[in-house]
């Protein structure tokens, strides 16, 4: 048996972290056993389903790498093939047409909690033997109705949460088409996941209500119910469901911010689920790991400290050039041209092991690309005393040229200092004003190794007379 999965994302609305990560475990199932993964995007709700949110969908599983085999399969090019399950369903009687109007069943459900009992259609329109239906009304459009069955119960062994039964008397026949004929949001997910011949469902447990009357109508249709696992909630920082309004980000809003997709894949891994303690790992080793066993049963909590942290590490470990081609959009978009200074890479290089995003890369990076300080005379003197300058002057002279690397410009600092027994600050914060009119930088000596002897010079002849 091939494995099937399937991410099933609703594009009404906004895409946040923890939406992905119904995503992402489907996918790393389907990895794992070489089965196949497939994205349907369920957009029958047309009133709130939007073409942004579809592009955000498949731009973060892009951006994460978790392409589908199949797919994006849009329910809304289906129609046809759910209508045509729904007149089979009437013709044998799995499914009929119920006439009450809305007033109607408005009346019902006061007069049942009136009563103290829970509100539910009480099968008026539900054909059975020998029972004598009403005259369909005149020039009234019926809904349908799956003919849920009346007794037992329906039960499954949820791979998150255990077995989980429900007696069938709690589940009322459910409509399956609307007065226009469209066909409703429980029976399309059923027809597809049969049609789709999907094995295994990983979703969220917001949906772990519609599943008893899921597995009805796909029993009435012939089919299998597929192994399901529901996913607990992810909670934000503050304990709170994640969602938007409590400053959930979207997947678009980390990749603007600078987060590598290696850093949000290892991430979102372990927001419910761990192997072991493991919690550095790569894409090749989650793939490997992956059970459902080992799904969490309680609600994962966002830590945006942790992903920061997961972040600094990948860019620390990341291949320079690699980096260097995230970092340029970033440089770009804050003006950074990287022909007008030292090598990009290098200057990556030298920033990457300080950095928590690859916007504090291109931010730090910065500095190597402004054109030389312009310094106003009382600048000159606020920033550099005068009983500096001959040590200013002899490095000066001494990094005439010098060597590109760290350790000649560190052995030239060395040096003047011996000669004029200072103490490095003494010397370095005149210095880095003198070269970028700030007293923050990076390792002065690596700096200046990747500035060059000449760019140095210029800078400081501008401050020394
Ligand atoms: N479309 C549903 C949602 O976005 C998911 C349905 C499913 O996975 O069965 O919440």
């Amino acid at each position: 048996m091939t494995i099937r999965t399937r991410f099933a994302p609703s594009p009404t609305g906004f895409i946040h972290l923890g939406n992905l990560r119904s995503a992402l475990y489907p996918w790393a199932f389907a990895r794992h056993h070489q089965g196949e993964f497939i994205l349907r995007i369920e957009d029958t709700d047309q009133e709130r389903s939007t073409l942004e949110a579809v592009e955000v969908i498949l731009e973060g599983m892009h951006w994460l790498g978790l392409d589908p085999d199949e797919g994006p399969i849009y329910q809304m090019q289906r129609l046809n093939r759910y209508q045509l399950v729904i007149q089979d369903m009437l013709k044998n009687g799995l499914a009929y047409p119920c006439y009450m109007s809305e007033a109607d069943l408005n009346a019902l459900r006061d007069a049942q909690i009136a009563n103290k009992e829970k509100p539910r259609y009480n099968g008026l329109w539900r054909p059975e033997h020998g029972k004598i239906l009403p005259e369909p009304p005149v020039g009234v459009s019926p809904v349908i109705r799956f003919k849920n069955p009346l007794e037992g119960s329906v039960a499954w062994q949820d791979a998150v949460k255990g077995l989980i039964e429900i007696r069938n008397d709690e589940l009322d026949d459910l409509v399956i088409a609307r007065t226009d004929g469209t066909p409703t949001y429980n029976f399309c997910v059923v027809v597809d996941d049969m049609d789709m011949n999907i094995t295994h469902v990983i979703r969220g447990d917001d949906h772990v209500n519609n599943t008893p009357r899921q597995i009805n109508i796909m029993r009435a249709l012939g089919g299998t119910p597929p192994v399901y696992a529901h996913l607990p909630t992810v909670l934000n920082d503050t304990g709170e469901k994640m969602s938007k309004r409590n400053g959930a980000m979207s997947v678009r809003d980390y990749q603007k911010a600078g987060y590598l997709p290696e850093a949000i894949l290892n991430y979102l891994a372990r927001l419910g689920w761990a192997h072991g303690d493991a919690e550095v790992f790569t894409k090749e080793q989650f793939v490997a790991w992956f059970e459902l066993e080992h799904l969490g049963r309680s609600p994962a909590q966002h830590n945006p400290e942790k992903l920061l942290w997961l972040n600094h590490h990948y860019i620390q470990q990341a291949d320079t050039k690699y980096l260097s081609e995230l970092v340029r959009p970033f440089a770009e978009e804050r003006g950074i041209d990287i022909h007008r200074g030292p090598n990009f890479e290098q200057v990556v290089g030298l920033l990457k092991d300080r950095a928590n995003t690859l916007l504090e890369i291109a931010d730090g990076a910065k500095l190597f690309y402004m054109p030389a300080p312009q310094h106003s005379a009382e600048q000159i003197v606020a920033h550099i005393p005068e009983a500096i300058k001959p040590a200013l002057n002899d490095l000066r002279r001494a990094i005439e040229g010098c060597e590109s690397s760290k350790e000649a410009y560190a052995a030239a600092i060395k040096a003047v200092l011996v000669q004029h027994q200072i103490k490095m600050p003494a010397l370095a914060m005149p210095l880095r004003y003198a070269l970028f009119a700030t007293t923050q930088t990076p390792a002065i000596d690596a700096v200046m190794a990747l500035m060059g002897w000449e760019a140095c010079t210029e800078r400081l002849n501008l401050v020394l007379s």
